[in-house]
């Protein structure tokens, strides 16, 4: 049955910096919310003074309701808050949805999906881009992956947070287009924090470079929120440093498990992977500006 704000009843498992403002944006739109959170944060509060139900565990998110959704970090999370003992599977009733919004492997994605089917339980894999602005404004990309008719039921639920809402294909596929979203993210920015670090130490003022370059061909998103990021000196996140290097190790090993080589990806993994040893895993991602910085000894705001 389609999923309809005021009848269809969401369970929600993840609070954080995307599923609070996700959450927010549904019980915005008129769906009612069993939300589950692991630890106390004011961001859960808030979700509950909005009108959010705070349930104990992930099952009892999935108790009476219509559709789950899952936005928690990495792939063994996912499997824990669906599959595992307090999990949504325990309680999720048959034809019900779970929806994964969270980014993890497209392979285990098909595994959990055929975990939930043979309990006659569907799944659609559907990870946002759009960061944490995209998030509160309701303006997420979504790409999703799983049937078609799950996918047109619960159109009205993505709707509520996102604009470009595309499926892209069976189950696992919604991830993989996020793995390759992820490549693309990490390595423009990687592009962008050189171009900025070269011309500042070349003696022009970044701030007017990036401004010139969004009107032409090296024109991005990435330029535009990210540069300012690199510019501003604003390093907090937005999107955590080490949920970028879990994107490039997803990436790295299905590409391995493909055979597809992706050597610049593995390049600026390197790069991650100092930056985290040095003790900027809780950096925005912006700050893989800070590995070129480092190697040059001048950051790009001149100092
Ligand atoms: P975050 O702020 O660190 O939040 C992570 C959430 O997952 C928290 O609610 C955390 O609970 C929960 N969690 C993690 N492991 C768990 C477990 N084993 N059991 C139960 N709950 C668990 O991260 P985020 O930025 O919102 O990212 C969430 C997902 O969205 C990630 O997969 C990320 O790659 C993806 N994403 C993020 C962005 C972005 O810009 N931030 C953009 C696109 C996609 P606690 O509060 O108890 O720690």
């Amino acid at each position: 049955m389609p999923a309809r704000p005021g009848t269809t009843q969401i369970g929600f498992v993840g609070l954080g910096i995307m599923g609070a403002p996700m959450a927010l944006n549904l019980i915005e739109a008129g769906f009612s919310l069993k939300v589950y959170n692991r630890t106390d944060r004011p961001r859960v509060q808030e979700v509950v003074d909005a009108g959010g139900e705070r349930v104990a565990t992930p099952a009892e998110t999935a108790s009476g309701s219509d559709v789950i959704i899952t936005n928690v970090t990495d792939t063994p999370d996912v499997v824990e808050v669906i599959l595992g003992e307090d999990g949504v599977l325990r309680s999720a009733r048959e034809g019900a949805t779970v929806i994964d919004m969270s980014t993890i492997s497209p392979r285990v994605t098909r595994d959990i999906a055929a975990a939930l089917n043979e309990r006659g339980v569907h799944m659609l894999d559907a990870p946002v881009s759009g960061g944490d602005v995209g998030a509160q404004q309701g303006t997420l990309s979504i790409m999703v992956g799983g049937e078609q008719s799950v996918f047109d039921d619960c159109l009205a639920v993505f709707e509520a947070m996102g604009k470009n809402i595309t499926l892209v294909g069976g189950n696992g596929d919604g991830q993989t287009c996020k793995v390759a979203n992820q490549i693309i993210v990490a390595l423009t920015i990687e592009a962008v924090g050189e171009a900025l670090l070269f011309s500042s130490k070349a003696g022009a003022d970044p701030a007017r470079v990036r401004e010139a370059l969004m009107g032409g061909f090296a024109s991005s998103r990435i330029l535009e929120v990210h540069g300012e990021r690199m510019i501003k000196r604003t390093f907090n996140p937005g999107f955590r440093i080490r949920h970028q290097q879990k994107d490039l190790n997803n990436a790295l090993i299905t590409g391995k498990e493909l055979g597809v080589p992706l050597p610049v990806t593995a390049l600026v993994q390197q790069m991650i992977g100092s930056l985290m040893n040095a003790g900027k895993a809780e950096s925005d991602h912006s700050a893989i500006a800070n590995f070129i910085e480092d190697m040059a000894g001048t950051t790009i705001a001149g100092d």
